[in-house]
């Protein structure tokens, strides 16, 4: 089984802490764009079943709902979709959408990933986002009175300014909506981009306590409400895990089109350039290759430690398992099932310092 995913990079606003690619919304380079994902599908669809579809951005939101049609038909057409396929699109929740909304169900869309970051209009003005808490909660209430029974909300930890109360009433909000999942990150400061040059922002941001904090609280609160970690940033009801990601974290093979997408497919890593035009005016989209002989044991185990299902303890070097007592003192890891070990909520919230100790 293969994942399909398409980078659609468009964005009407670039915001100020994104360091993703991106470039402005143009509709005709919108028209050229999709006619270059469906040459290149019909050029080198995947031979194997596909099970997963992800559009992915950028704000793929942004292509008209008959673009999105016209890609998942040349998907029918081109590749073997699965009869249950999982096809997400990423969305932004602004403006008034339910024709849209009801037309993304028509064309195959069955599951959707908002945007929705915060439902406290004050922090999302500072995040800098376009819309609002309002536009947030109508979006989510809209899709799902058109029918999408499988909704993602994004949730944005450790933003400025952002209080135990703030975020107590943002995950209430959240969590009373009728979703299926949360993807819940830490604000990261990126070089370059306009957040990491505004001093009032970045001295209003947590420290590592309380960010430590806000994630501890975020993971607690979803699940009382019956939102299950499976990932160090994922929370699903059960049965409703992100079937498109878990294939990045188990090595499964996805094959990525589009300017600035990633695969992991046919044995080796590639990317295609970030570049629109380039990706636009070739007849097969240009790719460079990262990685000619990924998923090795190494990066498996890393991945595997990102997830709540862990590791075994056999995969563990020597040197890891003489560190493991400890961890396992301070709380940071679990073995359960007599042989298996996982980070714990607390060892999440630092997962790059705990899993680069087991990796030694
Ligand atoms: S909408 Fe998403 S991809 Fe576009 S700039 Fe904002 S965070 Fe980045």
């Amino acid at each position: 089984m293969t994942g399909l995913y398409f980078h659609i990079p468009f964005c009407a606003k670039k915001c100020p802490y994104c360091d993703f690619f991106s470039v402005p919304y143009h509709k005709e380079t919108t028209s050229q764009y999709v006619a270059s994902i469906i040459r290149n599908l019909a050029a080198y669809a995947p031979e194997d079943t596909v099970d997963t579809v992800y559009f992915g951005g950028g704000t793929p939101s942004l292509l008209s709902a008959a673009q999105i049609g016209d890609i998942l038909n040349a998907c029918a057409k081109y590749a073997h979709l699965s009869e249950n396929t999982e096809i997400t699109l990423e969305f932004n929740p602004t403006g008034e959408r339910t024709q849209y909304l009801r037309d993304l169900r028509k064309v195959g869309i069955n599951r959707l990933s908002i945007g929705t970051q915060s439902f406290s209009d004050a922090q999302l003005s500072l995040l800098g986002r376009t819309h609002r808490a309002a536009d947030g909660i109508r979006t989510v209430m809209t899709a799902y009175e058109q029918g999408f029974y499988n909704i993602s909300c994004d949730l944005m930890l450790a933003c400025p300014h952002q209080s135990e109360i703030i975020l107590s009433e943002t995950l209430n909000t959240l969590a009373n909506l009728p979703i299926t999942h949360v993807s819940a990150y830490l604000l990261q400061v990126e070089e370059g981009t306009p957040l990491s040059r505004n001093t009032d922002l970045l001295a209003a941001l947590p420290d590592d306590d309380a960010s430590v904090d806000r994630y501890l609280q975020a993971v607690q609160t979803l699940a009382e409400y019956g939102f299950r970690q499976y990932e160090v940033s994922s929370f699903a009801k059960s049965g409703f895990e992100s079937r498109h990601n878990m294939k990045y974290w188990k090595c499964e093979p996805f094959l990525g089109i589009g300017a600035g997408a990633h695969s992991c497919y046919g044995g080796k890593r590639f990317a295609v350039p970030k570049d629109v035009a380039a990706f636009c005016n070739s007849r097969i989209q240009p790719t460079e290759i990262i990685d000619d002989a990924p998923c090795q044991a190494q990066e498996k185990l890393m991945l595997a430690l990102r997830m709540t299902s862990g590791a075994a303890l056999s995969e563990l070097s020597v040197n890891a398992l003489k560190v493991l007592p400890r961890l396992r003192n301070a709380g940071y890891v679990t073995v359960y099932d007599d042989d298996r070990v996982s980070l714990t909520p607390k060892g999440f919230a630092v997962s790059n310092a705990v899993i680069s100790m087991l990796l030694e």
